[in-house]
């Protein structure tokens, strides 16, 4: 029996909202209603890609009771090698990190989306407390000053007091809202896919940067490692077309052997890589998470961490109030103040090494080619740096800080 009314209504099946939906259960007690498509076998495999999520999202992870159905298919990442291959005039020095330098056994476990949607969904199916209306898709959100009515392609239409957007990067929710959006393409798609190789990963994950972007080697079992191939939109044209063995040899070229020979390949599909920044995170009594409200290219795996971060403290700020109505103005303000600075400091420093990369510019390759000397030479600058990848100590939401 399908509930026309809630006091949260959730937008989006991906995995930022089946998280959210799940830590705000847990979290709270408000009626919720999930609002996507449920994810079937067929569409679960369209996503080729995995997910590097560092310490803090595991710690969010395991509290939530999700990390116990995902921790069979991770990997550590314990150590991260940057390897410059631009073949310009300024090359930068290869740089290595490695967890022990942070006193940590690894700084991420990275997991296939496939997988880690499948848990997701296991998990939410398990428990009562989230109501899933299946739908093909939102197509209409109206809101009121006390009110959000909903209405789904299959023309139901529900109501709510709040509404958290987690529909990606054409969300409704957004356009609903009224948020001001800033968008832009970045001439690079990359390619992703699972590969399985003859020499050992030994749980480094290796960014190889090129010309057009980086090629990220991210380790899963011990030979077997997941690609991010980011290329001119024309050359992944031409790439992901190449058959099992032309694609083999390639990748085995490009990536100088480093993991030995290609053994074995899994299907490639390519993602256009874009950007995008929001004025607020919520207005109106509506609430973005994930790619609804930020979106980065694809390198020191930061988009879905930033996506949990912002589920964690969302719903630590719903927890701490009994009720909704007459503090939606200052749950709005509470949330837009703790996602700020994160989120513009995450779309500035990924937005610049992207551009550090694509564009022929000396001033920025001096810049990049200086920092990344002075991170090879200096343990505590590193330490500072691994410190900030994996999300800003003081700011963390409490449900991503492991008990003391
Ligand atoms: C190649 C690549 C590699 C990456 N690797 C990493 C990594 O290692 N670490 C990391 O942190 N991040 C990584 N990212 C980023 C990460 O994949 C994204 O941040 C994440 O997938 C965003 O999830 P989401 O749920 O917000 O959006 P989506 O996955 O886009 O989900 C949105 C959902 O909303 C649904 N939807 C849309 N409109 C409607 C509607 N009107 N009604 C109902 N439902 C709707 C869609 O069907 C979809 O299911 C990577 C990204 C790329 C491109």
């Amino acid at each position: 029996m399908k509930d026309l009314t809630s006091d949260v209504a959730i937008i989006g099946t991906g995995p930022v909202g089946l998280i959210t939906a799940t830590v705000l259960a847990k979290e709270s007690q408000f009626q919720i209603n999930l609002f996507g498509p449920k994810p079937n076998e067929e569409t679960l495999a369209k996503d080729t890609r995995t997910t590097a999520f560092m310490a803090p999202s595991v710690i969010l992870l395991e509290k939530c009771d999700i990390w116990q159905n995902c921790k069979k298919n991770a990997a550590p990442l314990k150590h991260l090698r940057m390897i410059d291959d631009c073949g310009s005039l300024i090359k930068a020095p290869d740089c290595y990190f490695t967890s022990e330098e942070l006193n940590m056994s690894a700084f991420a476990q990275n997991i296939p989306n496939s997988d880690l949607n499948k848990a997701l969904i296991d998990k939410i199916e398990s428990g009562p407390k989230i109501n899933w209306i299946e739908t093909k898709a939102v197509t209409n959100i109206n809101h009121s000053n006390t009110n959000i009515e909903i209405t789904t392609k299959e023309n139901q239409v529900f109501n709510t007091q709040f509404c958290i957007g987690a529909d990606g990067k054409n969300s409704i929710c957004r356009t609903a809202a009224q948020i001001k959006t800033e968008q832009w393409q970045y001439d690079q798609t990359a390619i992703a896919c699972a590969f399985t190789h003859s020499s050992p990963h030994n749980a480094t994950s290796t960014e190889i940067h090129r010309k057009t972007g980086p090629m990220t080697l991210i380790p899963l079992e011990e030979y077997r490692s997941s690609l991010v191939w980011s290329l001119t939109p024309e050359e992944a044209k031409r790439i992901a077309s190449l058959n099992d063995e032309e694609f083999s040899a390639v990748l085995y070229e490009n990536s100088h052997a480093i993991l030995g020979d290609i053994t074995s390949l899994e299907p490639r599909v390519a993602f256009p890589i874009s950007g995008l920044k929001v004025e607020k995170f919520a207005q109106n009594n509506i609430a973005l998470v994930g790619e609804s409200a930020h979106v980065i290219p694809p390198i020191g795996a930061q988009g879905m961490n930033l996506g949990l971060r912002d589920a964690a403290h969302l719903s630590e700020i719903l927890k701490s109030y009994s009720s909704l109505g007459d503090n939606l103005n200052e749950i709005q303000d509470e949330y837009n103040a703790s996602r700020k600075s994160d989120v513009a400091s995450r779309t500035f420093v990924v937005d610049m090494l992207n551009k550090s990369l694509l564009l022929n510019d000396i001033s920025l390759k001096t810049i990049r080619s200086t920092g990344l000397t002075a991170l090879r030479n200096f343990k505590s600058l590193r330490q500072m740096i691994m410190q900030q990848g994996l999300g800003d100590e003081h700011s963390l939401p409490q449900l991503m800080r492991a008990e003391v």
